[in-house]
């Protein structure tokens, strides 16, 4: 028999559409291309050099053969740098595609997903897309995570940012352990700024130990290498087996997990360098944003949230002063505020000068 194709109804295509992606829109950053970007906090440094002399130096191999499978090589590399065992780790296309993998790996359509508010903006597009209930959770009075409100939900998953985007603010220790210790699900801990907070105090060790917990991590912040796409998760090899059948195979391109491993193993002193060039512009710029009249957020992160009127107008005309930073309109407990990225003095005395002609 003859396959039947009937023309489309009026509806188009969107009548074969999954349900819940009926109203989802394709994630909009606002992300035009601007002379001087600290719009979303990648390296503002530059290209760690030995990851860059991989790509110069790439052969025929890593672009015309299939690369791993689950990228074992990288997996051995991260498990160094993270201080966990191999099998304890995840890699993925950005730490969004492992967000995304362990999201899809333990819930069901119409289970629900706990997340503070705000946070990433990626997560109520995540629970869209794996058809879950979001539970957008506001944070504490203080600033923080509000535990109890997370756990409230008793949802498959809870997700937790630490050091949070877009606040900046590390979640205390004690918080993240009392969601572990009570969650009905599993617990994602996304730290893709540890490496500008408190890397010893890092819950790698702890998702490796423990069977509910999953720590995700990226590439694309402090080692510069967004455009590459690598990120990774780690939890016990069990959680790890669940995600990676989720993820699917070749996911980490040939020659972008060549370049990870240097990275992750020659370029580290260029990041710590970059690191603390970071904190100490940030610190600078704090003050600065203080001298203006504005009160920033303490971020332990490589950006501020610093509160102003009208955010979207503002970011507006900065961009026309050739900055762009990220508006966060009407957001929980901070009203409209500017999430800017820290880099190098110079941006940082531009991005001054575009923030203060805005604002007069
Ligand atoms: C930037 C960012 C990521 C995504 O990073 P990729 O690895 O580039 O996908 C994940 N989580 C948070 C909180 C981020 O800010």
């Amino acid at each position: 028999m003859e396959p039947v194709v009937s023309p489309l109804p009026d509806r188009g295509a969107l009548a074969f559409a999954r349900e819940a992606y009926r109203g989802l829109a394709l994630y909009d950053p606002m992300r035009e291309p601007c002379e001087l970007d600290l719009s979303d906090n990648t390296n503002r440094f530059g290209v760690p050099p030995a990851a860059r002399r991989v790509l110069a130096a790439a052969d025929t191999e890593a672009i015309t053969r299939y690369p791993a499978v689950y990228a074992r090589d990288l997996k051995q590399a991260i498990a160094d740098y993270a201080g966990v065992a191999p099998e304890c780790v995840v890699t993925g296309c950005g730490s969004d595609d492992v967000l995304d993998s362990s999201i899809r790996a333990f819930t069901e359509p119409g289970d629900r997903l706990a997340y503070p508010d705000p946070t990433f903006p990626m997560l109520p597009v995540f629970a869209r897309m794996n058809g879950l209930e979001g539970v957008a959770v506001p944070l504490a009075e203080d600033g923080d995570a509000d535990a109890a409100g997370l756990l409230e939900p008793r949802a498959r998953v809870t997700y937790l940012c630490s050091p949070n985007n877009p606040t900046g603010r590390a979640t205390a220790p004690q918080r993240i352990e009392r969601v572990l210790d009570a969650a009905a699900g599993v617990v994602i801990l996304d730290e893709a700024y540890i490496e500008f907070a408190s890397p010893q105090r890092s819950f790698a060790p702890v998702a490796a130990a423990r069977g509910n917990l999953l720590v995700t991590r990226t590439l694309s912040k402090a080692f510069g290498l967004a455009g590459l796409r690598i990120g990774y998760g780690i939890g016990s090899p069990e959680i790890v087996a669940e995600v990676e059948k989720s993820r699917g195979p070749y996911k980490v391109g040939g020659l972008t997990e060549r370049a990870a491993m240097a990275a992750l193993t020659e370029d580290r002193e260029w990041v710590a360098s970059r690191v603390a060039e970071t904190l100490a512009h940030r610190v600078r710029f704090a003050e600065a944003l203080r001298g203006l009249g504005l009160r920033p957020l303490d971020s332990s992160a490589n950006f501020v949230l610093v509160p102003v009127p009208a955010a979207a107008a503002t970011a507006a005309a900065m961009r026309r002063a050739g900055v762009a930073v990220r508006a966060f309109p009407g957001l929980h407990r901070h009203g409209d505020a500017l999430r800017i990225s820290i880099g190098t003095w110079p941006q940082m005395e531009r991005a001054l000068a575009a923030l203060g002609g805005a604002l007069s």
